[in-house]
């Protein structure tokens, strides 16, 4: 499995492929063709959904002066695709295309695409926690030993991130782009009900959390992929709370989040972490897992103990469609992480009492997820041809 720097990506939202790739694709021509003005011609899937997932925008804020060209027609060998130009005195200096293949990572046309290391030897959760239990050591020490004491500094960056986009969040109004006219609700979320009893609170507060990112997210900002921007939501509500109800500590949290990087990694190893592949069960489903091991491992939880909560977390995710209405990462998704993220709190507090007694590994549960995405019809997977993007008037 590769490093868990691969799996928590920061960068803009709403989409590794439409906006991070972009984005990371943008900074590079400008780094190599500094002080000119730009032209990018988006091809494809680019073309076609571009401006509803804000590639436009996120393409404005790196290049500054830059003309964008949406081309429907040409036809480009990769589905996402955009073309870059620098202009100096009206005379193209460069022109270079690139793809978006995926997560966040690009390849430059006539390059080879970057090979990531191998880091981890282990491709099961059966492994690891063999391992684990012959070295005595925890999920998140089986993780610096294989990526260097540095993956923990890397994890607080991406905690620090993750918090400044709850508060950033919280504190935003107004409409979200793109159309559908859907309001920003992270801040009413977050004013307490008259009343309101303490787990109605609970629930309340690590919602307006998950809807803070959520709303970032569709807004363009910077996230963490947890696995991925449409589930970015779950990971930072669930520890956030965790953090303000228990105190827990920052290096605490960063802890936890290698522990979650270990579920998130076996997933995306062994079936997917794509919407467009198996469904919302892979993103959501995922995140929620994710989560719900994090918090046991806060708790202080057993390794089978963590392995359970994580199972039952995206047990309870399997066959969830991805339907997006308009192909906007909003709506079902912004409320979607925030179920995910009371439900892994929920899910870690059965693994907590349930471990002695269930049936199903985590390892057979991500088979499984694997299995049911494949079987999935395509319009649930990311086309926004099914459910509640077909039928939403
Ligand atoms: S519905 Fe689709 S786009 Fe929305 S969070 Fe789920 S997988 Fe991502």
């Amino acid at each position: 499995m590769k490093s868990l720097r691969q799996l928590y990506k920061i960068g803009f939202g709403p989409s590794s492929s439409h906006t991070m790739g972009p984005a990371t694709a943008a900074e590079q021509f400008k780094n190599d063709n500094p002080n000119c003005q730009y032209k990018v011609t988006l091809y494809g899937s680019l073309s076609a959904t571009g401006k509803g997932h804000l590639t436009d925008e996120i393409l404005r804020k790196v290049l500054g002066d830059v003309e964008i060209v949406f081309d429907n027609d040409t036809k480009v060998e990769h589905p996402v695709a955009m073309q870059f130009e620098a202009i100096k005195e009206g005379v193209v200096v460069q022109k270079r295309l690139c793809y978006s293949i995926g997560g966040g990572d690009i390849l430059w046309h006539g390059e080879k695409a970057k090979e990531y290391a191998e880091v981890y030897p282990h491709n099961s959760f059966e492994e690891i926690k063999a391992y684990c239990e012959e070295k005595n050591i925890e999920l998140w020490q089986y993780c610096i030993q294989f990526e260097g004491e540095d993956i923990v500094d890397y994890m607080l960056t991406v905690w620090q991130t993750m918090k400044s986009c709850i508060a950033e969040g919280l504190n935003a109004e107004g409409i979200l782009p793109g159309g559908l006219e859907v309001v920003r609700r992270a801040k009413i979320l977050s004013v307490p009900k008259v009343g309101e009893s303490i787990q109605t609170m609970d629930n309340r507060n690590v919602a307006s959390y998950a809807f803070a990112v959520s709303e970032q997210n569709a807004c363009g900002n910077i996230v963490v992929t947890a696995p991925t921007c449409g589930s970015a939501g779950v990971m930072p509500a669930s520890l956030n709370f965790a953090q303000t109800v228990h105190g827990y500590t920052d290096l605490e949290i960063a802890k936890a989040l290698l522990t979650a990087g270990v579920i998130g990694n076996l997933v995306k190893q062994n079936a997917s972490i794509s919407g467009a592949k198996c469904g919302c069960q892979a993103e959501i489903g995922t995140a929620c897992s994710m989560a719900s091991g994090a918090l046991s491992q806060l708790k202080g939880h057993t390794l089978s103990q963590i392995e359970c909560s994580a199972e039952i977390a995206l047990e309870h995710h399997l066959g969830l469609t991805c339907d997006p209405v308009n192909g906007l990462v909003q709506i079902p998704c912004i409320e979607r992480n925030a179920v995910a993220a009371m439900r892994a709190i929920n899910a870690s507090t059965l693994g907590e009492i349930l471990t002695a007694s269930r049936k199903i590994s985590l390892d057979t549960v991500i088979e499984t997820m694997y299995q049911t995405g494949k079987d999935l019809d395509k319009s649930y997977r990311e086309t926004a041809l099914g459910g509640l993007a077909k039928h939403y008037k």
